[in-house]
């Protein structure tokens, strides 16, 4: 389709004499309508539809339109500051912009210098979910979790942590889930020799059914 029929193709006065010259009439759901004149390109090039379509959407724009690529897609500037007040998505493609870019986090960690008030921060956080160098972190609790905890960078809470504490080691849980492992592998080691006797003694004793049966017959 077209992006020049986006827009009703009409004649509109204008000038003080009221001349009908080349317009457009643009119309909202909600039943507002706007005409625009048109300026006519000439011997622009080849893509003349997207310029004039470019033009006339940036006076409605100018004048508070939301203009989209279909006739159904435009927006009067009342629709417009009610859509915008009940935060609505609904927004047309040439409107949209583009989310913000996500700040270069990385950057400005190597720029930000620890202070003293960040070690204290991170001390006392340490000082709560590390239980010992033996142990190493309470619960599911790692650098990264506490990094990202404090909102900090990972590696300020390793420096801490290997100053004052110790190895970042494995955590509670995980040493838990190794020793339910362990148990678990063993468990299954001894029915396995149980199971070896069960099935010779059973192979045993069809034969010795093979044999009786074949004497009584
Ligand atoms: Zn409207």
């Amino acid at each position: 389709m077209r992006v020049i029929n986006a827009f009703e193709w009409t004649h509109v006065p204008h000038g003080d004499d009221n001349a009908m010259v080349r317009g457009c009439i643009v119309r909202c759901p909600c039943g507002s309508a706007e005409s625009v004149r048109a300026n006519t390109l000439q011997g622009t090039g080849g893509n003349d539809d997207e310029r004039e379509f470019e033009i006339i959407s940036r006076k409605l724009v100018k004048g508070g339109w939301r203009i989209g690529r279909k006739r159904r897609d435009h927006r009067c500037p009342k629709c417009v500051a009610l859509l915008d007040a009940a935060n609505s998505k609904v927004m047309p493609m040439s409107q949209t912009t583009p989310p913000p870019a996500a700040p270069i986090k990385i950057a400005a960690d190597n720029i930000r210098q620890i202070t003293r008030e960040d070690r204290r921060i991170i001390f006392e956080k340490l000082n709560e979910v590390y239980v010992s160098d033996k142990v190493g972190y309470a619960g599911n609790w790692t650098d990264d979790k506490l990094a990202q905890d404090l909102g900090v960078p990972r590696a300020w809470v390793r420096l801490i942590r290997d100053e004052n504490f110790g190895d970042e080691a494995g955590n509670e849980d995980l040493r838990k889930m190794l020793i339910e492992a362990r148990t678990a592998v063993e468990r299954v080691r001894a029915i396995e020799c149980e199971m070896r006797s069960l099935l010779s003694l059973a192979d045993k004793l069809e034969k010795g059914i093979a044999e009786a049966t074949r004497v009584m017959k």
